[in-house]
């Protein structure tokens, strides 16, 4: 996981946990599949961003 400054963020993201947008200049977290069996590229689509708030409550 890493978390993503205000400055970084540019692009609206939906986040898993909510289902709300993530709006640009929020700081959140990115998550991916550090186990990527089918390459890198698929590890790149596997990202998810996610509200810090969210990702500290995720199931
Ligand atoms: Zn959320």
């Amino acid at each position: 996981m890493q978390p993503i400054s205000p400055t970084g963020a540019v692009k609206v993201y939906l986040c898993p946990g909510c289902g709300l947008e993530i709006a640009p200049g929020v700081a959140h977290t990115v998550t991916w599949r550090a186990d990527g069996i089918l390459g890198e590229a698929d590890d790149l689509a596997a990202r998810r961003h996610w509200h810090l708030h969210c990702w500290k409550i995720r199931p």
